[in-house]
């Protein structure tokens, strides 16, 4: 049964709607009040207070079709872009969550319910997790549901991952965390990956489309978890990955919204081959820097700015390479605008402004774009090993506008890599002669010109990289 990714986004708040759930509309990519976290990655973030029981709402019940960003902090995706077939920086989560209402029961039936019932997918393509010490849920599964016991897989939380996320949730460092049960679709045999549990799940065969997490306790600065007052239910499904599911693709760049915009950028860029990587980086990132200026996100060097300014000079890198010529990137977001159903609504009243944003930057990275492109593949081809040392890639963030993350970009793409502490050590050193040269008590900043990049002298003490303002 195809559905469009707009149908789904309607069918799941309806769904939850009709058991008992407020429709809460998405928040802002950007937390309220929450200094903790960089974006907003999950569609709990802006229930965090009320399932600390600190904020009170007039329901107990909510569903929600959340726009996230993963692109920094906790949760990173950024480097899987175009490597994938499942991860973008900008996605939609649908959730439903129970603030001390229903639990593990209820929450395990309205899920199969709805991907079983409703969206009525083959019961032998899904597969289950359970935290690898919840007899509970597991019971659920296999009994309730009537899932085998051998398509419901234990996991643990350690998998030497620096944030052990497997099977147990947490949103960032604090806050609201808990074990979780995920689901899985298998899209067969002709791709590679392995079920979940496997060494070669992290393959694109068994993809993760929805988790839901038993919220229960609240993790402290210094680690140790309170309870929650009231157990409680938070889950979250890429919009994204059960569009390919339901539209009979296997990857999320295969599913409407992302043909669309694979096509746009093709032919605003002049390329032909859609199945380039590079078309579905600039894909994927249209969306997120997008969204991120809708949501009073502005380009710039430091903090939530500074990523934005990375993946928008990650998409201008990207479209260089296939040949664009001059400003493309903002030529974008009024496809994005028409094809995002009910979520570009928002994206559509601010249009000029996002496309007047993009474009400066654009303008502005373009000018120092190829010269540094030049100097780097030259580095890269005279390079004897397989790491790009921290010197040149300092220089061609401090006077190209290159930050680390895009050098690294292009070093992968030959299979070599940079060397990530030396330019740590070099951005150091910069921060140093500024600080002494501060001593005189002069202030530059007036004075240095914005067009010259050769001027910028360091992070976040000119604006020689492009600032708008
Ligand atoms: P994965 O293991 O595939 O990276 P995850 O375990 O990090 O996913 P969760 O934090 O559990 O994801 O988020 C809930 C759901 O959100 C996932 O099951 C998936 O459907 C979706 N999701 C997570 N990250 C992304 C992403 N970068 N792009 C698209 N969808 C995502
Ligand atoms: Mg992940
Ligand atoms: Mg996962
Ligand atoms: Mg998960």
């Amino acid at each position: 049964m195809y559905m469009s990714t707009d149908e789904i986004r309607r069918a799941f708040l309806e769904f939850f709607e009709s058991k008992g759930h407020q429709i809460v509309p998405s928040s802002s990519l950007v937390p309220a009040n929450d200094p903790t976290l960089l974006f907003t990655n999950a569609g709990m973030n802006q229930f965090k207070d009320t399932f600390l029981g600190a904020e009170k709402r007039a329901y107990t019940r909510a569903t929600s079709a959340q726009r996230c960003v993963r692109a920094g902090g906790k949760h990173n995706d950024l480097e899987n872009v175009g490597f994938t077939a499942r991860h973008h920086t900008f996605f939609e989560m649908l959730g439903n969550f129970s603030f001390g209402d229903y639990f593990k029961e209820d929450a395990i039936k309205y899920a199969w319910e709805f991907l079983t019932d409703v969206l009525k997918l083959p019961k032998e393509k899904l597969m289950v997790t359970v935290y690898e010490t919840d007899d509970e849920a597991f019971a659920i599964w296999n009994e309730q549901m009537g899932i085998p016991a051998d398509r419901i897989v234990r996991i643990g939380d350690n998998k030497g991952a620096p944030y052990a996320s497997d099977n147990f949730w947490q949103m960032g460092d604090t806050g609201p965390c808990g074990p979780c049960t995920e689901i899985f679709f298998d899209h067969g045999e002709h791709i590679w990956g392995g079920p979940p549990g496997s060494p070669e799940e992290d393959g694109d065969r068994f993809i993760e489309i929805w988790n839901n997490v038993f919220m229960q306790f609240n993790r402290q600065a210094d680690g140790t978890m309170e309870p929650l007052p009231k157990p409680s239910v938070d889950t979250g499904m890429g919009i994204e990955r059960i569009a390919a599911i339901m539209q009979g693709v296997h990857s999320n760049y295969e599913i409407d919204i992302f043909q669309t915009l694979i096509k746009e950028t093709a032919d605003v860029i002049g390329y032909e081959d859609l199945s380039n990587q590079s078309l579905r980086v600039v894909a994927d990132h249209i969306r997120s820097c997008a969204y991120l200026i809708v949501d009073g996100v502005m380009p710039s060097n430091e903090g939530r700015g500074y990523v934005l300014r990375r993946i928008i000079r990650r998409a201008v890198r990207h479209g260089n390479k296939l040949g664009a010529q001059g400003a493309f990137f903002h030529k974008l977001v009024g496809p994005l605008a028409a094809i995002m159903g009910t979520a570009g609504e928002e994206l559509k009243k601010q249009q000029a402004l996002v496309e007047k944003v993009l474009k400066i930057e654009e303008e502005n990275f373009g000018r120092t774009l190829d010269r540094g492109m030049q100097i780097l593949n030259d580095s890269l081809e005279a390079m004897d090993g397989k790491v790009l040392d921290g010197e040149t890639v300092f220089k061609l963030y401090d006077t190209y506008g290159f930050p680390a993350d895009l050098t690294n970009d292009v070093a992968r793409e030959r299979g070599l890599s940079i060397d990530e502490e030396g330019f740590e050590s070099a951005m150091e050193a910069q921060r140093q002669r500024a600080r002494e040269a501060g001593q005189f008590g002069v202030d530059y900043s007036n004075v240095i010109k914005v067009d010259e990049p050769s001027e910028f002298t360091g992070y976040g003490s000119t604006s020689g990289q492009g600032s708008i303002t």
